[in-house]
């Protein structure tokens, strides 16, 4: 059986938010998301319409068009995607080095199986949220390479805070909500208070809205 899956975009752009800024990336947004943030700007990813039913064989022949080799997983919620451990697998194969995005709420004995397997062609960022108290399940610690906090007008320094033992080894991103200079100047403010706790943020606006790409 061919499985298909819910792809909402394919495109290749650069990377405008976290470590990995600046480099040639191709995403791949996946449908659905199991959060309603105020201030979320990929909305269309859950609205239950705007996406295609694609097998793999579509997908690495949309992505091969491109000669990027750094693929964005992203969405929506990509932990929601059945068989996703399957399209993980297959582009690791293919070679492509996998960068994952989740808000950080879903995790499951498959994904796990998958993310063991392709370690450590992978690079996966969490972004907890305000809608679930910033929990992240902890089955799924283990496997976080960076941390990425929007800042907006719920976040405080608690938020950041519980997850304090982990930012000594996996970079802190503080990304001011929608690029607006009240959130720039909030994650500025943050960034001064966790220096008191030793801990080195790092402020990213999204760089791909100030450069006009997507
Ligand atoms: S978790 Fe991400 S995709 Fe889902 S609503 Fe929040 S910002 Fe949007």
């Amino acid at each position: 059986m061919e499985y298909k899956f819910k792809i909402v975009e394919i495109f290749n752009s650069i990377e405008g938010e976290g470590s990995f800024i600046g480099y040639p990336t191709t995403f791949i947004r996946l449908e659905g998301c199991n959060l309603r943030c105020e201030w979320c700007d990929t909305t269309y990813s859950y609205d239950n319409k705007s996406f295609k039913l694609l097998s793999l064989k579509d997908i690495l022949k949309e992505i091969k068009r491109y000669k990027t080799k750094k693929v964005c997983i992203t969405g929506g919620e990509p932990f929601l995607t059945p068989n996703l451990p399957f399209l993980l697998i297959n582009l690791y194969k293919e070679g492509y080095y996998l960068i994952i995005e989740t808000n950080g709420t879903i995790f499951n004995e498959d994904l796990e199986i998958a993310l063991r397997e392709i370690y450590p062609k992978f690079y996966l960022v969490v972004s907890p949220k305000y809608e679930v108290k910033y929990i992240i399940n902890k089955f799924l610690i283990k496997y976080i390479n960076e941390f990425k906090f929007v800042v907006d007008k719920y976040i405080s320094i608690e938020d950041i805070l519980k997850y304090r033992n982990l930012y000594k080894v996996r970079p802190l991103i503080l990304q001011p909500e929608s690029n607006k200079k009240i959130f720039i100047k909030k994650a500025l403010d943050l960034q001064k208070e966790l220096l008191e706790f030793d801990i080195e943020a790092r402020v990213i606006p999204q760089c791909q809205k100030f450069m006009g790409v997507k």
